[in-house]
C-alpha cells in the first residue's frame, strides 16, 4: 500500500436516507492505491448503499467522493466505470439472456470492418480475455443463464477487473466460489499494479488473508478504520455489533444412536452430473452436503426437487416411490418437499412484490376462499413463518426488493416453511448473509427438525455444515464419495475428501 499518496478513493462525511430509514450517516473513509480494504458490517449496516454511491446507483443526500483528490460524482455505473471504478457485484449484473461475449462488451458491442455487430470478433475478443483469467473452460458463446452460479461469479470478477481499474469494489465475491485462490492471486496481483480494493465479505478469514485495513459499518455510521494486524476478531465483531459476543456452541439435538424413521431415500439416482446417488434423510435430521462447485449438488437438489427429471434411479418418500413432473409435485407429495433455490434474485424473489405476497405466493390458492385471498388473510398466514424466521413484521408490506439481502433470504425461507412441507431442501440457504442472520436461519431450521421435519443443506461454507448438521455427506465427481457423522465433520478433513484427496479411504473406511 502506498500511504504517502493522496488516496485513490474517499468519502467525506456521506449521509443517504430512503424515507425515514437513514441508511449511511457521515461516513468518511478512504482507500490508498495498492490497498486492499475490507468493508464490514452486519445486514443492514449500509454496505449495499455505500457501493451503490461508489458506482453511482445512488447519489448522496450531502458530502463529498473524490478520486485521487479530484471531486467525484458518477451519475451511472457507466460513468464510475469510464472514471476507473469498476464493480463486481453481489447479485450478479450479468445480462442472463445474452451470451458470455456479450456480457463482456456491453453496451457497447464490438463492430466489424462493415460496422456491423460481430458475434465472432466478440467471441474471440472474450476467449482471449477468459484465457488471461484462467476460465479457458467457460465458452464465450454461451448464455449466461446457462452456466452454473460460480462461473457467472468469475465472470462477473473477470469483467470487472479486465477493465484495469484504479479502483476496484468485490461485493462478496466469493459467496459462489469454493476455490478462492483463484480470486486472491487476481486480487493481488491487482494490488501490485497500484489498484486500490474495496472487499466486502462476511468471511473474515479471507479478510485476514488479503486486507490490510477493514472499515467497519454499523447502523449507517463507519465506526473506526482499523489495522487487520492490530484488531483481534472478537474486537472487529464488537464493533460490528456494538457489544461483545460470547462464543456460540452448536446445540444439535439429535440423538445419532437412533437411528432415525427415513423419510427420504434415493436410491442409484441417475442424472445429468449425478452418478449412482443414494442416500437416505431420517424424520428430525439435518444433513449436510458439502462439495467444491460444480461436483453435482446442484443437480442433485434439482432432480429431488422435480425441477429436471432423472435418468435413472428411485426416489422414495416414507416407502412410496415416486416421479416428480415439476416442483409442484415434488410439494404436493406425501409429507412435501420444499426447494429454497440458490439463486434469489432470478428464481426466488419477485422483487416488486411485498414480502407478505412473497412469503404467501406458493400457497394462494390454498389460502384463498372462493377463489379470493383478502389482504388480511394473506398476512395473517405469512406472520408465523416470519415470525418463525425473525423477519420484522415491519417488513411485511415493503416491497421486497427494497430489503437488504439477510431480509430476502428470511422472506424465502419462511415460504418454504408456510408450504407446511415436512422435507426442506435448502441450497446454500445463508450465501451472503450476515452473522446475525445466519443465526435466525439456522435456528429456523433446527426447529423445523424438532419439530419432526427433515432437511438435506448444501452449503459452501463448511463451517456452517460442521455448526448445523447431524451428518454430512460429501460430492466430489457427481458422486456422494463419503458421509461423515457429526464426530467425524472437522474441516480440514472434508477439504481433503472434496478434493479428492482421500476420495477412497472415505469410502472403504471408518478410519475418518
Ligand atoms: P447492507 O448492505 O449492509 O445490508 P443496505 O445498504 O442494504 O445494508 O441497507 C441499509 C439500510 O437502508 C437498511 O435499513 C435498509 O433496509 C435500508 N435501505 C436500503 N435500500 C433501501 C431502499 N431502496 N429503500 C428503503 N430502504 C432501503
Amino acid at each position: 500500500m502506498r500511504d504517502h499518496e493522496k488516496p485513490a478513493i474517499e468519502m467525506q462525511q456521506v449521509s443517504k436516507a430512503y424515507g425515514a430509514t437513514v441508511a449511511l450517516e457521515n461516513v468518511t473513509f478512504s482507500i490508498q492505491p495498492g490497498e486492499v480494504q475490507a468493508l464490514l458490517g452486519e445486514n443492514g449496516a449500509g454496505k449495499s448503499t455505500l457501493v451503490k454511491i461508489l458506482t453511482g446507483v445512488v447519489r448522496p443526500d450531502t458530502g463529498a467522493l473524490f478520486l485521487n483528490g479530484n471531486r467525484y460524482t458518477p451519475a451511472n455505473v457507466l460513468e464510475a466505470r469510464a472514471a476507473g471504478v469498476s464493480t463486481a457485484f453481489q447479485e450478479l449484473s450479468l445480462v442472463p439472456n445474452l451470451t458470455v461475449a456479450e456480457n463482456f462488451f456491453l453496451p457497447r458491442m464490438l463492430k466489424d470492418a462493415s460496422r456491423l455487430t460481430s458475434l465472432k470478433i466478440m467471441t474471440q475478443r472474450a476467449a482471449e480475455i477468459l484465457a488471461r483469467f484462467g476460465l479457458e473452460t467457460v465458452n464465450p458463446a454461451r448464455i449466461v443463464s446457462d452456466l452454473p452460479l460460480a462461473d457467472r461469479q468469475r465472470i462477473e470478477i473477470a469483467r470487472a477487473m479486465e477493465r484495469k481499474p484504479k479502483v476496484l469494489i468485490l461485493d462478496e465475491p466469493t459467496a459462489a466460489l469454493a476455490d478462492v485462490e483463484w480470486l486472491f492471486r487476481l486480487v493481488r496481483d491487482l494490488q501490485a499494479k497500484d489498484t486500490a480494493i474495496l472487499y466486502i465479505s462476511h468471511r473474515l478469514a479471507e479478510i485476514r488473508a488479503l486486507a490490510q485495513r477493514a472499515t467497519i459499518l454499523r447502523s449507517g455510521s463507519s465506526v473506526a478504520t482499523v489495522g487487520l494486524s492490530e484488531a483481534s476478531d472478537s474486537d472487529i465483531f464488537e464493533m460490528m455489533v456494538g457489544h461483545g459476543v460470547g462464543e456460540r456452541k452448536p446445540t444439535r439435538i439429535s440423538d445419532s444412536a437412533n437411528k432415525p424413521k427415513p423419510v427420504l431415500t434415493v436410491n442409484d439416482l441417475q442424472g445429468s452430473n449425478v452418478d449412482s446417488v443414494s442416500l437416505v434423510l431420517g424424520e428430525g435430521e439435518i444433513v449436510g452436503v458439502a462439495g467444491l462447485d460444480g461436483q453435482g449438488q446442484r443437480e442433485m437438489f434439482r432432480i429431488l426437487a422435480g425441477h429436471t427429471k432423472p435418468s435413472g434411479g428411485q426416489i422414495i418418500l416414507g416407502d412410496r416411490p415416486m416421479r416428480f413432473t415439476n416442483p409442484r409435485s415434488a410439494l404436493r407429495s406425501p409429507g412435501g418437499i420444499a426447494f429454497v433455490p440458490e439463486e434469489r434474485k432470478t428464481e426466488g424473489i419477485f422483487p416488486s412484490l411485498t414480502s407478505t405476497n412473497n412469503i404467501t405466493i406458493s400457497m394462494l390458492r390454498k389460502l384463498a376462499r372462493f377463489g379470493l385471498v383478502t389482504r388480511r388473510r394473506e398476512a395473517t398466514f405469512a406472520r408465523k413463518p416470519a415470525e418463525a424466521v425473525e423477519l420484522n413484521l415491519r417488513y411485511m408490506s415493503f416491497k421486497i426488493g427494497n430489503l437488504s439481502g439477510g431480509n430476502q433470504q428470511k422472506a424465502i425461507i419462511a415460504r418454504a416453511l408456510l408450504t407446511g412441507a415436512k422435507i426442506l431442501l435448502l441450497f446454500d440457504p445463508t450465501r451472503g448473509v450476515d452473522v446475525g442472520t445466519k443465526q435466525t436461519i439456522y435456528n429456523a431450521i433446527r426447529k423445523h427438525a424438532e419439530g419432526g421435519g427433515s432437511v438435506l443443506v448444501y452449503s459452501s461454507e463448511l463451517p456452517e455444515l460442521i455448526e448445523l448438521c447431524d451428518r454430512c455427506l460429501v460430492m466430489y465427481g457427481s458422486e456422494i464419495s463419503a458421509e461423515l457423522t457429526r464426530d467425524e465433520m472437522d474441516e480440514r478433513k472434508m477439504v481433503a475428501i472434496m478434493t479428492g484427496n482421500i476420495a477412497a479411504e472415505a469410502r472403504s473406511a471408518e478410519t475418518l
